[in-house]
């Protein structure tokens, strides 16, 4: 049986030049830089950019200076590069405070926020899920690179290869998955189910400064000085995992992966060219995630709880301007206009909240059930429990 190969460079700091030459070699060592992306090819780079604007030293995100080393790789071979991620609208623009907007603006690099572009509906034969809504840029591509972080996850046990693909549905729909795949299983067999959909070319993951305890966003940065990149993202989780001091297949994206053969989870089935392994001393974990309201119902309830409590977008008809916004991002067709008015049918709709992030005349409320108000102050209080045990 052939192994999955992941290389392993050394690198201590955000330097873009030394973090070029490091990933160039990097690729070299997987195969030429012409047979992973033929020139002239349309590039579709995912970042592991979370929406909350934070600068880079915080190690949630995926650096732009490692962004922009690998850019300048890639566009030795073709110009046709687009990043992004999937980022709430906010102000301050969370591209401008992570640094993103001037180092693409620099390479000459296009960088979208996947909702202004939209998402595509693509049928699937997954574990979990039957179809999915994969970001319209990465499906445009020929080539998709994948640059995941290093990051322990409260949900998950560890960002990276994997989960970075779940950044490329519809934000609403995220949070709609969360509610509807509770077990923790089943929430992570949907994980590789969009993985595999997406099925990223190259991957190449951020450990130079990675994120220990409460990632993905409230852990601590530490350093760890490595770069990994291999065709096979699996591999690449599961030599982080080893260096992070867990066993691989301890992480359940890890070991649904390898289980239903997406790619190798398991170290006797992955080769490792490297630079000298680093000396890290085991990661601090997360807390275990508390369950929401919907975690602590029986089963059988479930769905039926997450339909009552998910909102539902209503549009507000004294604030919509008919600018069709809503309906052009609207991945299932739910979200219409007609007669200068935007409408939304409830049978169609998904409750992804696309329409309401790209409307900007707040035209488009979240509706509430009964339920969902009567619950609310407790959800709240879990959440505020939490954050303390969190500390
Ligand atoms: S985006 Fe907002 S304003 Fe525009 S049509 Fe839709 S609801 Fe109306
Ligand atoms: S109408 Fe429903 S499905 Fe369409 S964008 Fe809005 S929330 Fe998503």
């Amino acid at each position: 049986m052939s192994h999955a190969k992941v290389v392993l460079k050394r690198a201590h700091r955000y330097d873009e030049g030394e973090i070029r030459s490091s990933v160039a070699e990097a690729i070299a060592a997987i195969g030429s830089l012409r047979a992973l992306v033929r020139p002239g090819a349309k590039v579709f780079v995912k970042v592991n950019h979370l929406s909350p604007p934070s600068p880079p030293e915080r190690g949630i995100i995926t650096h732009p200076a490692f962004t922009g080393a690998v850019l300048s790789v890639l566009k030795e071979v073709t110009p046709h590069i687009t990043v992004g991620d999937d980022l709430h609208p906010s102000s301050p623009d969370g591209f401008e405070v992570s640094g993103y907007r001037k180092m693409c603006a620099r390479l000459g690099i296009r960088l979208i926020n996947l909702r202004e572009i939209g998402f595509k509906r693509v049928e699937i034969t997954g574990k979990v899920l039957n179809e999915v809504y994969l970001a319209q840029a990465l499906l445009e591509a020929d080539v998709i690179v994948n640059l995941p972080k290093l990051k322990t996850h409260s949900l998950t046990l560890l960002t990276g290869a994997v989960k970075n693909l779940y950044g490329a549905i519809p934000g609403g729909l995220r949070t709609a998955y969360h509610g509807q795949y509770k077990d923790p299983t089943e929430f992570n067999q949907v994980l590789v189910d969009i993985f595999a959909a997406a099925r990223p070319h190259l991957t190449i993951m951020d450990g130079i400064v990675a994120m220990e305890g409460a990632g993905p966003a409230n852990g601590v940065p530490r350093e760890v000085g490595v770069i990994l990149a291999s065709q096979d993202g699996v591999a690449v989780d599961a030599v982080a995992a080893r260096i992070i001091g867990l066993d691989p297949l301890a992480v359940p994206t890890i070991r649904c992966a390898h289980e239903r053969g997406v790619g190798r989870g398991v170290m006797s089935e992955i080769e490792i060219v490297r630079d000298q392994l680093p000396h890290v001393s085991p990661f601090r974990l997360p807390p275990l995630p508390v369950g929401e309201i919907v975690g602590r119902a029986p089963r059988f309830l479930t769905r039926f709880l997450t339909g009552q409590l998910s909102a539902r977008p209503q549009v507000v008809r004294r604030s919509c301007v008919g600018c069709g916004a809503c309906a052009r991002i609207c991945p299932t067709g739910a979200a219409t206009v007609a007669k200068g008015k935007a409408r939304i049918d409830r049978r169609t709709c998904i409750r992804c909240m696309c329409c309401h992030e790209a409307c900007r005349f707040d035209a488009i409320a979240l509706q509430r059930s009964a339920l969902g108000h009567l619950l609310r102050p407790f959800a709240h209080r879990q959440r505020r429990a939490r954050h303390r045990a969190r500390g």
